[in-house]
C-alpha cells in the first residue's frame, strides 16, 4: 500500500523535480557533445550510467523503497534506464566516428519524452495525493469525506456490501495539551492517525474530522464487525506509548459507530456516529457504542 506521510510526499516531489531538471541539463550537454563532436564524459557510457546519475542513485535507494508500490514506478524506472543506455550508444558511435543514425536518435528522443511525461505525471499525482492529506497527521483531509462516503453509500444501495462510519474522539485531549504542551498534543494526534492507518485494512479510510476527532470509513463491514475492529483498534491505541521529548503519554478514545444507511443522507450517518460517540463519552470514555444499539430497527 502506497501511503507516505505529507513530509515524505514533499521529499518525493523534490526528487522528481530534480530528476526532470537534471535530465534537461544532461540532455543539453549530450546534444552539444554529439553535435560538436566533443569527447564524452566516461560516466555517460558506463553500463550502469542509469544507476550512477544523481537521480539514479536516489531512485535505486530511497526512491525504490518509497515508490515501489506506486503504479508509475516500473514505467519511470524502465524509461530512465533505457534512455541512459540509448544515450551511451549514441555517444560511443559518435566517438568512433560513425554518424548518428536518424532512427537511433529518434528512439532516444522519444524515450526521453516518455521519461519526462512519466516524471511530470508522477509529480502531479504526488501533488494531488498531498492535497488530499491533512498536513499534520497524514490522515485524509475531511474535504473528501462526503464524496468518499457517498461512494460507499452507492455500494450499500446496490447491496454490494455493508459499510460503516465511525466517529473517534480522543479523551481528555485538552488535558494533554494543558499538561505537556501543544506540541505534545500534536504528537499525540500524529501517533493516533498513524496507529489507526497502520492497523486498519488498506481500504478502511481514516479522515481527520476536526481538532482531535477522526472519522473512519469502513468498507465491507456492518456495524457488528465495525464494532469488533474499532474496539481492537481502541484497545491497542490505549496501550501504545507515545513519546514527545522523552516524555511518555498515553491516549484513549471514545468511538461511535453507525451503518452507512442507504435511506438517509451520509451527513445523517455521520451525525448518528457522532451521537453514538457521545453515548460512549457518557458511559465513561475509552469505549465504543453503536447508534443502532440505542435505535433498534422495528
Ligand atoms: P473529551 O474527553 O470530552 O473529548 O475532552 P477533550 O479535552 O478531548 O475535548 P475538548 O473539546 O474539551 O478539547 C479538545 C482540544 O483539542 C481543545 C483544542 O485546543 C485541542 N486541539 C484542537 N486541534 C488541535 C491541534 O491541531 N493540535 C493540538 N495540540 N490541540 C488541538
Ligand atoms: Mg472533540
Ligand atoms: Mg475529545
Amino acid at each position: 500500500m502506497f501511503s507516505p506521510t505529507p513530509a515524505e510526499i514533499q521529499g518525493l516531489i523534490a526528487h522528481v523535480d530534480q530528476a526532470i531538471y537534471n535530465h534537461e541539463r544532461w540532455y543539453d550537454d549530450l546534444v552539444t557533445t554529439l553535435v560538436c563532436r566533443l569527447s564524452y564524459d566516461e560516466k555517460d557510457v558506463d553500463d550502469e550510467a542509469f544507476r550512477k546519475c544523481r537521480f539514479g542513485q536516489w531512485l535505486y535507494g530511497d526512491g525504490e523503497r518509497m515508490l515501489r508500490e506506486h503504479p508509475s514506478f516500473p514505467a519511470i524506472e524502465g524509461q530512465h534506464k533505457r534512455m541512459h543506455q540509448l544515450a551511451a550508444r549514441l555517444l560511443r558511435n559518435a566517438a568512433a566516428g560513425t554518424p548518428t543514425a536518424l532512427g537511433d536518435y529518434e528512439v532516444f528522443a522519444s524515450t526521453l519524452r516518455h521519461m519526462r511525461l512519466e516524471a511530470s505525471t508522477l509529480k502531479r499525482e504526488l501533488e494531488d495525493l498531498r492535497s488530499n492529506l491533512d498536513p499534520l497527521t497524514g490522515a485524509n483531509n475531511r474535504i473528501h469525506l462526503l464524496t468518499f462516503l457517498r461512494g460507499l453509500q452507492a455500494l450499500v444501495k446496490r447491496q454490494v456490501m455493508p459499510c460503516s462510519v465511525v466517529m473517534v474522539d480522543l479523551d481528555h485531549f485538552k488535558a494533554i495539551n494543558d499538561t505537556h504542551g501543544h506540541l505534545a498534543g500534536d504528537r499525540v494526534l500524529v501517533a493516533t492517525a498513524r496507529y489507526a492507518m497502520n492497523h486498519l485494512r488498506p481500504y478502511d479510510k481514516v479522515f481527520r474530522y476536526g481538532g482531535e476527532e477522526f472519522v473512519v470509513c469502513m468498507q465491507n463491514a456492518g456495524v457488528e464487525l465495525a464494532l469488533l475492529v474499532i474496539d481492537r483498534l481502541r484497545e491497542g491505541l490505549a496501550k501504545t506509548p507515545i513519546y514527545h521529548n522523552e516524555v511518555l503519554t498515553h491516549v484513549t478514545a471514545s468511538c461511535g459507530i453507525a451503518a452507512v444507511d442507504p435511506e438517509v443522507s451520509v451527513e445523517e450517518s455521520i451525525e448518528r456516529a457522532d451521537q453514538a460517540m457521545y453515548t460512549a463519552k457518557a458511559a465513561g470514555r475509552n469505549c465504543s457504542r453503536t447508534w443502532e444499539s440505542s435505535h433498534p430497527a422495528d
